[in-house]
């Protein structure tokens, strides 16, 4: 099979013909068919990560289709439409596991950087964290939601977003986006700050009342006369500079969720944050059980990722277009 790999930190994508791999055990082996390109991924080529397992297929936005059956397993048929996200395993013993916040494992394995990932034309996955796709959603629309949408969805649930509340959301990409849709599909009056004047029209396509430029406006000052501040910031560029600068923007008891992972540090001053009682927190993707509240949602609120797709044989390609044009959509590798 095809299957595009990085052999080692600040290694190229190379493509590759590996041997088809076979189910085990409690395994299928999906038949890939789109796969989105995460931020994370970009992390994983540029040696971010010390867990990554190089050499290492990247790549856990996958949709695709079940194309052999490992023994024990059941719930799932030949041709099946399912997905399967950055949780590849986790523990099923700690606490966290037990309380069902299964992405906060601390032995969770990562799709597509600690076992090979979805760039490629077949990829193995244990039965029991595959997910099931809804017939009205294309398999590069599913793809993104199966870590971008699962994202903003998890981390909106635990912000502790009420219907109605102001949310804005930082930069409009792949994640961003997405930050938007669900947003408003859970009656969120949303605001998009970004430092791309261009992103103005799109932002209120998607159904963003208020702009905000980062690079030309007074962020803190436009949130605050925004009827007093966002209730939930949704900081989904990987830039900690924004995180800091935005923070005093947030309304009494309102919570800043970083999603993006980015370097460097975030300042907080804590007479803004003790004088308002804000808070700010992480999300990392998010449980099985959150996974298909996400699709569910999306198929229920007719929640369609912009999407860019690009062969998996240009996958460089793709990658760069990711690093360095900032497009309003999640990138997503397809094949034939
Ligand atoms: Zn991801
Ligand atoms: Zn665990």
């Amino acid at each position: 099979m095809k299957a595009v790999c990085i052999r080692e930190p600040n290694g190229d994508l190379q493509i590759e013909n590996r041997p088809r791999p076979s189910p085990r055990a409690g395994e299928l082996l999906i038949r890939v068919r789109a796969c989105g390109i995460c931020h994370g991924d970009l992390m994983v080529q540029q040696g971010a990560f010390p867990f990554v397992q190089y050499p290492i297929v990247p790549g856990h936005e996958i949709a695709g289709s079940v194309e052999e059956i490992g023994s024990g397993v059941t719930g799932f048929k030949l041709g099946d439409r399912v997905g399967l996200s950055v949780l590849f395993s986790c523990c099923q013993s700690c606490p966290q596991c037990k309380q069902g916040a299964e992405n906060l494992c601390p032995n969770w394995v990562w799709t597509g950087m600690m076992v090979n990932g979805g760039y490629a034309e077949f990829v193995i996955a244990k039965a029991s964290y595959v997910t099931s796709l809804p017939p009205q959603l294309e398999y590069a629309e599913a793809a993104p939601l199966m870590c971008a949408g699962l994202t903003v969805y998890s981390g909106l649930k635990h912000s502790g977003y009420r219907k109605g509340d102001r949310v804005a959301v930082i930069a409009l990409g792949g994640l961003g986006h997405l930050g938007v849709l669900y947003a408003r599909a859970m009656g969120a009056r949303v605001a998009v700050l970004s430092s791309t004047a261009e992103k103005e029209q799109e932002a209120c396509r998607l159904g963003a009342e208020l702009f905000i430029n980062l690079k030309t406006g007074d962020a803190v000052r436009a949130l605050q006369e925004w009827d007093g501040g966002a209730n939930v910031i949704l900081a989904t560029a990987p830039n900690v500079e924004s995180v800091s600068d935005t923070f005093p923007g947030l309304a009494a008891d309102g919570t800043t969720v970083v999603l993006g992972v980015g370097v460097g540090r975030i300042q907080i001053d804590p007479v803004t944050m003790v004088m308002g009682r804000r808070h700010i927190s992480g999300s990392p993707a998010g449980s099985r059980q959150e996974l298909k509240e996400t699709i569910r949602f999306a198929a229920e609120h007719d929640i369609r990722p912009h999407i860019k797709t690009f062969p998996l044989s240009r996958a460089a390609e793709a990658f760069e277009a990711v690093r360095n044009k900032q497009l309003p959509c999640r990138v997503v590798l397809v094949n034939d």
